[in-house]
């Protein structure tokens, strides 16, 4: 009996496994980047040949057509452990390796209302929260974003994705985005093609605008002062949407700047390298 792997995507009519043919079919081939995939990257897989449906770390993907053959975006949670993950496409599996990265630690020193918010204002965060979660998981099955994400300030980082943040020698939590630095008024723009999502001030992001791009794939930007977009509007890569601020939970005028896929916080400056190849 013949144990040949099955090619996974052969045209209609074309002999499948296990059947005779003059022609060797050809092995599935899945490229990505980054290289190496790490806890909490963004990741974008690619093949020549396959379309549709896949499953990577218990969440579903779904290669599209681009400009050049078929891709994915996909991710990998920050507290993922360092081993090889089978992505599974159809009845093929490619092992996919990740490695560690290990993030620093840092220590904050916040306004005290920030940490421990006064009983006055749970009320406006509960319905914060509830908006957040009706946007995140209303996200289309459609890729509203194309090609490369790009930057949405022309200024620096100056705080990484990652970092482990003690709030004021107590509250901890994981900075889950980069901070731009960005005076009063800087212009911040789309990273990508999308609908707005929430365009309005909240409790701890201040100003704050959600893209939602298709395919649960968000970008946030936080601690704004002034809005350029309305919830419902469709933006374009590089669109002015906002001037940033200093509102909301911060230290100081910056942009934070966040990426959100599947409900995981990704590194955002990976993502804004993976279509240099
Ligand atoms: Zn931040």
């Amino acid at each position: 009996m013949m144990t040949r792997r099955c090619a996974l995507l052969l045209p209609l009519g074309v002999p499948l496994c296990g059947q005779s043919s003059a022609h060797e079919p050809a092995q599935l081939v899945v490229h990505w980047l980054p290289q190496p995939l790490f806890n909490g990257a963004p990741v974008l897989f690619r093949s020549k040949v396959y379309s549709g449906a896949a499953v990577w770390l218990g969440r579903k993907l779904e290669f599209r057509p681009d400009a050049d053959g078929f891709s994915a975006l996909a991710g990998v949670d920050v507290t993922c452990t360092p081993g090889n993950y089978p992505l599974a496409l159809g009845s093929e599996t490619v092992e996919v390796p990740v490695v560690e990265r290990s993030y620093p630690s840092s220590t904050i020193t916040v306004p005290p209302r920030f940490v421990e918010p006064p009983s006055s204002v749970r009320a406006r965060i509960a319905r914060e929260s509830a908006i957040k979660r009706k946007v995140f998981a209303s996200s289309p099955p459609e890729r509203r974003w194309r090609g490369a994400f790009a930057a949405p300030a022309d200024t620096h980082y100056t705080s990484s994705f990652g970092v482990r943040r003690t709030y004021n020698g107590k509250t901890q939590s994981v900075h889950q985005g980069l901070d731009y630095s960005a005076a009063l008024g800087t212009e911040i723009r789309a990273a990508n093609s999308g609908r707005v999502a929430v365009a309005q001030n909240m409790y701890f992001e201040g100003g704050f605008v959600v893209i939602d791009h298709g395919e649960s794939i968000f970008t946030l930007y936080m601690h704004l002062s002034e809005f350029l977009v309305r919830a419902g509007d469709a933006v374009q890569t590089g669109e002015p949407i906002a001037k940033s601020g200093a509102s909301g939970r911060v230290t100081g005028p910056h942009l934070h700047f966040a990426v959100r896929w599947q409900g995981a916080y990704l590194e955002p400056a990976t993502l804004l390298t993976l279509w240099v190849a």
